[in-house]
């Protein structure tokens, strides 16, 4: 194995460091050798699972200065989720012990302005346009997230005044897809809830290249200490 086991703190510094170097333009794009892949030849151990979207200005790899076997990437439009998503999801946590998984939404995300231009036209009781192929399921299941306000650990940072500033519709997705990748998977749930797995989400900035997590305060793990060390309200920025 490349890495002896960590755990979920140890995993979200590894990825806000990465994102650091990224975001500042020191980037040592790390694990990309011979050596590493010849190492990788009889296992991986990647150190967190990511959900992103299939946007091809959010590889998470490469936003989180990450190499060859660091993340086991999950990818879909807006973070869509459905039964392959969980299955691979599934597998990084019960055959390759990930410690974290990560949903990586992003501003400017096409999927979550199809799905506002979707709900813009319910409200206004204009006929809808669908979409071709499943792309509508993809602007109706987006659509209902942002109508839910994606559960509690979605809300921004604070304002000068200090109310909490609402959060974006990217946050507001990141965070319901979190929430149902939870909901939907009794096995990452319950690896969740025995402590075993934290769960955060995080929203990528296209020009400045920094991404903002929102990490989830859980009870019972001690490698979830970095979790508890912020409110399930509070996002935390990167470094760098
Ligand atoms: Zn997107």
């Amino acid at each position: 194995m490349a890495h002896t086991s960590i755990d979920a703190r140890e995993s979200l510094a590894r990825l806000r460091e990465g994102n650091g170097r990224f975001s500042s333009g020191t980037t040592r794009h790390p694990h990309s050798d011979e050596d590493r892949r010849l190492d990788l030849s009889s296992g991986q151990e990647p150190f967190a699972a990511v959900l992103s979207c299939a946007d091809s200005r959010v590889p998470p790899e490469i936003v989180f200065d990450c190499g060859l076997g660091d993340l086991f990437v999950v990818r879909s439009a807006g973070q869509m989720v459905e039964n392959a998503i969980l299955a691979s999801l599934e597998f990084a946590v019960h055959e390759l012990s990930v410690p974290l998984i990560l949903v990586l939404g992003h501003e400017g995300c096409g999927a979550v302005a199809a799905a506002e231009s979707l709900t813009k036209q319910r409200t206004s009781g204009t006929p809808l346009a669908l979409l071709p192929g499943h792309l509508n399921a993809l602007a109706e299941q987006i659509s209902r997230r942002l109508g839910s306000g994606g559960g509690e650990a979605h809300v921004g940072t604070s304002s000068l005044s200090g109310e909490p500033e609402p959060a974006s519709q990217a946050a507001v997705n990141a965070a319901a897809a979190r929430a149902e990748v939870s909901a939907r998977s009794p096995l990452i749930r319950a690896a969740h809830e025995a402590g075993e797995l934290a769960l955060a989400h995080a929203v990528y900035d296209l020009e400045t290249g920094h991404v903002t997590f929102a990490v989830e305060k859980t009870t019972t793990a001690p490698s979830n200490s970095e979790l508890a060390d912020h409110p399930p309200h509070t996002w935390i920025k990167a470094r760098g």
